[in-house]
C-alpha cells in the first residue's frame, strides 16, 4: 500500500460496535477468559494483551502504521523521544561499551552520553558529521552502536545513510538513526542500510504541539531484545497519547508535504535578503551536502536555519519583532516557531564551543508552519528591518 494509504487505513480491528474511527482504550489491564487463557498468555504460548505497560491497541495500531511507514519488521513505543533513545541504548548496552555518535546532537542525548552512560562505564566518542573515514577509526572492538541525526539540529547537516550503513556493516555494529527532522514521509534510513531508527514522536508526528512520544523500529530481534527491557522498566507511551499519534499520522504525508514547500519557499526568500548572511536549507542548491539530500531525502523538511548579521544582538533583536511566529521550544508544528541557540538552549558554551557544534551567534532555526506562506514571510520580512 502507499503510504497515504497506510498512514490511515491501518486500523486495529472494529469492536462490536462498528465504530468507523478507532475508540480510546483507557485500561490498564485485560480480562482472561479463564484460568488457561490466562497461563498461556503469561507463558507466551499466545498473543494478547496482559497489562497496558506492556501492550496496548491503541498503542499496537501507532506501532503497525509507523512500522509500515518506516519499513521495519517491528517497533516499540514509549512516552517521550529520550524514553526511546535510553530504552534502545539501555536495552542493547553493557557495561563496557562504547558508543559512536555524530558530534551535532539533541541536548538530552549529548547528556545521555556525556553525563549519564558514562556512570555506567558506557563511553562515546563524537565525530563530525562527514568525517566517514573517522567514523570507521572510532569503532573501537566494544563499540556497539554508531548514533546519528540526519538532518542535525539546529546545523541541518546531511550525513550520508548509504555510505555510513556500509562502514557500519563492514565493522559489524549497529546503525541508528534519529528520524525527527524527516519523519518516514520524507527519508526512510532503513531503506539506505541502518538498523534502527528513533522518533521524536512529540515533533512531526504528533504535529501540532499537544503530546510527547517517542518511537523505536527495526528488525523483530532487536525489538525483542528491547522489549524485555522495556516492560520492566516502564516508560510505556499512554494509550491516550498513541490514540492522539496514530490520527496525526492520517494527515503526516499532507502535513510533510506542505511544510516542505513552504519552507523551501522561504529559504529561497531569505537568499534574497540583504539582512542574511546565509541561509542552510537541504533541498536549496547551496547547501553544501545537497547531491546526498536529494538523493536520500524526498523533500527539504520543513525547518530552515539562517545566520542574520549583526550576531547576537540581532538574533535577538529578530525575535523580539516577530509578531506571529512562536517563542517556544519545540518544533515540527503546525505553527511556526523560531528559535536563536546562542542566547537560548547553547548560551551556557562559549562561542568557541558553539563554533564546534556549528551555532553561530546570529544563527536563527525556524520550524516552518501550515500558516499562509504570504503570512509566514511577512513576519520574517518585518521582522529582520533594521530599527
Ligand atoms: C525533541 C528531540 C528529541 C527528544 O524528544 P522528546 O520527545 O522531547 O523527549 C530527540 N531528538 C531530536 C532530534 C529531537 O528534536
Amino acid at each position: 500500500m502507499g503510504q497515504e494509504t497506510d498512514a490511515i487505513r491501518l486500523q486495529i480491528e472494529r469492536s462490536q460496535y462498528k465504530e468507523h474511527s478507532v475508540p480510546l482504550y483507557l485500561t490498564s489491564s485485560y480480562a482472561f477468559d479463564d484460568a488457561e487463557d490466562m497461563r498461556a498468555l503469561f507463558a507466551e504460548e499466545k498473543e494478547g494483551n496482559i497489562y497496558s505497560r506492556y501492550s496496548n491497541p491503541n498503542v499496537q495500531e501507532l506501532l503497525n502504521k509507523m512500522s509500515a511507514l518506516e519499513k521495519s519488521e517491528a517497533g516499540w513505543a514509549t512516552a517521550s523521544g529520550m524514553a526511546a533513545i535510553f530504552t534502545l541504548f539501555g536495552s542493547l548496552l553493557s557495561a563496557g561499551d562504547h558508543i559512536v555518535s555524530c558530534r551535532s546532537v539533541f541536548g538530552s542525548t549529548h547528556r545521555l552520553l556525556t553525563e549519564i552512560f558514562p556512570k555506567w562505564n558506557i563511553t562515546s566518542t563524537y565525530v563530525d558529521f562527514d568525517q566517514y573515514d573517522l567514523y570507521e577509526q572510532s569503532i573501537q572492538p566494544n563499540t556497539k552502536i554508531v548514533f546519528i541525526e540526519t538532518p542535525s539540529n539546529p546545523g541541518l547537516d546531511i550525513i550520508d545513510l548509504e555510505r555510513l550503513a556500509a562502514i557500519c556493516k563492514k565493522k559489524n555494529v549497529l546503525l541508528v538513526v534519529d528520524n525527527c527532522f524527516a519523519t518516514p514521509i520524507i527519508q526512510r534510513p532503513i531503506e539506505f542500510g541502518a538498523d534502527v531508527v528513533i522518533h521524536s514522536a512529540t515533533k512531526y508526528i504528533d504535529g501540532q504541539g499537544r503530546t510527547l512520544g517517542g518511537i523505536i523500529l527495526s528488525s523483530q530481534e532487536i525489538i525483542n531484545k528491547l522489549e524485555a527491557f522495556a516492560r520492566h522498566t516502564g516508560p510505556s507511551l499512554s494509550p491516550f497519547n498513541a490514540w492522539i499519534l496514530s490520527k496525526s499520522l492520517e494527515l503526516l504525508p499532507l502535513r510533510m508535504e506542505r511544510h516542505s514547500q513552504n519552507a523551501l519557499a522561504i529559504a529561497q526568500k531569505l537568499q534574497g535578503n540583504t539582512n542574511v548572511e546565509w541561509v542552510k536549507y537541504p533541498h536549496l542548491e547551496s547547501h553544501s551536502q545537497f547531491e546526498i539530500a536529494k538523493k536520500q531525502m524526498k523533500w527539504g523538511g520543513g525547518i530552515v536555519s539562517f545566520e542574520i548579521k549583526g550576531g547576537l544582538e540581532n538574533g535577538r533583536a529578530f525575535l523580539d519583532k516577530l509578531k506571529m511566529f512562536s517563542l517556544t521550544a519545540n518544533l515540527g508544528d503546525t505553527r511556526s516557531i523560531a528559535t536563536h541557540p546562542a542566547s537560548t538552549t547553547h548560551s551556557k558554551l562559549t562561542p568557541e564551543q558553539r563554533a564546534e557544534v556549528g551555532i553561530s551567534d546570529g544563527l536563527i532555526r525556524l520550524s516552518i508552519g501550515l500558516e499562509s506562506l504570504e503570512d509566514i514571510w511577512q513576519d520574517i520580512e518585518q521582522a529582520l528591518k533594521n530599527g
